[in-house]
């Protein structure tokens, strides 16, 4: 079995506690996929020690330059895409098509944050005084710390890595315990790309222990977090002490409304889609489905039909549509919920059950779960499972359908089915999401645009897209007279 170490100063080292942990395949837990450094305050204090040494170096790199490296990352992580897709389904697994387009989402973030090393707009306005320059310039923060989840365990550490890199910081980045693989193969390429030692630094072992250590130290300028909204909470408070720039992307329970103009085969796909593609382990699944009343039953039939003929299994194996639960802590919580909402009054329509048998015994599969009767007071309703469970809820026309979708505290994603222009711009209005699509799932966006929530999904600039860089970078202003 192979071990993986940190990669501290341009090297690949093991942990000075001596320790490592065992990633673990969720499909099948007898295959352990590796074994991962569980690193110490020491380890951490060396990667920062490195990141701030080599950061000045870095900063003085033209931007262009520091982009080629992220290209040619690119290039060496397009060229074994099938072997990462794999590895990715083996530590998390997501299906093979779903690691495979994730591995492929992240190679094209490097490439379109290489190409911000040659724009990183800036501006220049017209002076109130004669004879004045009144510009702008970006500069780096220094040595950042990038602390990821595990459930887009190549993506996010790409698009938090690539531009914090080209904006000219350097970097700590602690991936999350049950999936450290995917993003140790980022940093791999970025060293066989021979980006200069220290720029990027990478170390594994408890959020607890090693992010606790990480955020505390005094060489970090800035911290990026995406996770559980209890630990990004909790985070925020401990750098708010030392006015640390963060960024915070959390939690979301996220709604898609189906209007009664929707083509319900249509709007069933969507559903399906959001809600249990990546055994609904995403930020932006969709756990609440708002149905307009007069199309409920009919629309509830399709889904219903449509759910019971997924595929659930090994996600290595062809044909297969929804993979395992990530650990046994995170099915436990799923079923958790499946009770919660049964004593809650909810109504279990279909799902709901650890799958046993056979290869199940060996992993950590549930049955994607919809409940009917959801009110938006029940927990089920209102709290982020995490997990393949869709609850519905009627409406009895668009206004209550806004009142249900805005009736929670998060608001990361939201979606809404309708041909109806009218309502479907009352809805790009008024929804209180981040993310805002139409005619499509609340899941599946894209690298080249800003991306995060609103209210207590999110904290701070938007990630991905060209607002990225202002996170990672400060602006400073100038006012430049060129006549004495
Ligand atoms: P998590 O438990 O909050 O962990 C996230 C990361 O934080 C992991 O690397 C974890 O390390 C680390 N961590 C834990 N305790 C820490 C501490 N005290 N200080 C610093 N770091 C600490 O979240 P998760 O279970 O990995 O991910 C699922 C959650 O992420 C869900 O709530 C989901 O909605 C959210 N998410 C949000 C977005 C978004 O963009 N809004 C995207 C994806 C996921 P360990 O792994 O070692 O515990």
């Amino acid at each position: 079995m192979e071990s993986f170490g940190n990669y501290i100063n341009g090297e690949f080292v093991e942990s000075k506690s001596g320790k490592t942990f065992p990633n673990v395949n969720p499909a099948n837990f007898d295959e352990v996929v590796g074994t991962f450094q569980s690193s110490n305050e020491t380890d951490v204090a060396d990667a920062c020690a490195a990141a701030v040494a080599a950061q000045k170096d870095w900063a003085a790199t033209p931007a262009t330059k520091r982009g080629e490296y992220l290209f040619k990352a690119a290039d060496l992580l397009a060229a074994k895409l099938t072997q990462l897709g794999t590895d990715m389904t083996r530590e998390e697994g997501k299906t093979l098509p779903e690691a495979v387009g994730e591995v492929t989402r992240a190679i094209n973030i490097f490439r379109y944050f290489g190409g911000e090393g040659a724009r990183q707009f800036t501006y220049q306005v017209p002076s109130e005084r004669p004879q004045v320059l009144c510009y702008t310039i970006r500069k780096p923060l220094g040595t950042v710390a990038l602390i990821t989840p595990w459930n887009f365990p190549s993506a996010i550490p790409a698009w938090k890595l690539a531009p914090a890199l080209v904006a000219g910081n350097t970097v700590v980045l602690k991936p999350a315990s049950l999936a450290p693989l995917s993003a140790f193969r980022l940093v791999e390429a970025l060293h066989e790309a021979k980006i200069p030692k220290g720029v990027i630094n990478y170390i594994t072992g408890s959020g607890g222990a090693v992010g606790d250590a990480l955020t505390s130290n005094p060489a970090i300028n800035a911290v990026s977090f995406t996770g559980s909204t209890a630990v990004g909470d909790a985070l925020y408070r401990k750098v708010a002490e030392r006015k640390l720039r963060v960024q915070l992307e959390m939690g979301g329970k996220n709604p898609t409304i189906v209007l009664r103009d929707a083509d319900l085969n249509y709007a069933a796909d969507i559903l399906i889609n959001g809600a249990f593609f990546s055994t609904g382990q995403k930020c932006t699944a969709c756990s609440r489905a708002i149905i307009e009343r007069p199309i409920y039953e009919s629309l509830v039939k399709l889904l219903l039909e449509k759910t019971r003929s997924l595929k659930i299994g090994d996600g290595l194996k062809p044909g297969i549509h929804i993979g395992p639960a990530v650990d046994a802590h995170q099915l436990e919580t799923d079923l958790e919920y499946v009770r919660v909402a049964k004593d809650e009054g909810a109504q279990l329509l279909c799902g709901g059950r650890r799958l046993s048998g056979g290869e199940f015994d060996k992993g950590y599969f549930i049955e994607p779960t919809i409940f009917a009767g959801v009110t938006p007071q029940m927990r089920i309703a209102q709290e982020e499972v995490f997990g393949p469970v869709l609850g519905l809820m009627i409406a009895d026309d668009f206004e209550q359908a806004m009142e249900i979708a805005n009736g929670v505290r998060f608001g990361l994603s939201a979606s809404i089915v309708s041909k109806d222009l009218t309502r479907v711009h009352e809805f790009i209005d008024r929804i209180e999401a981040g993310l805002i699509t139409v005619n499509l799932p609340t899941a599946g966006v894209e690298y080249q645009l800003p991306f995060g929530g609103t209210k207590e999904s999110s904290y701070g600039m938007r990630e991905q897209g060209p607002q990225a860089i202002d996170f990672y970078s400060e602006t400073r202003t100038v006012y430049l007279r060129y006549a004495q």
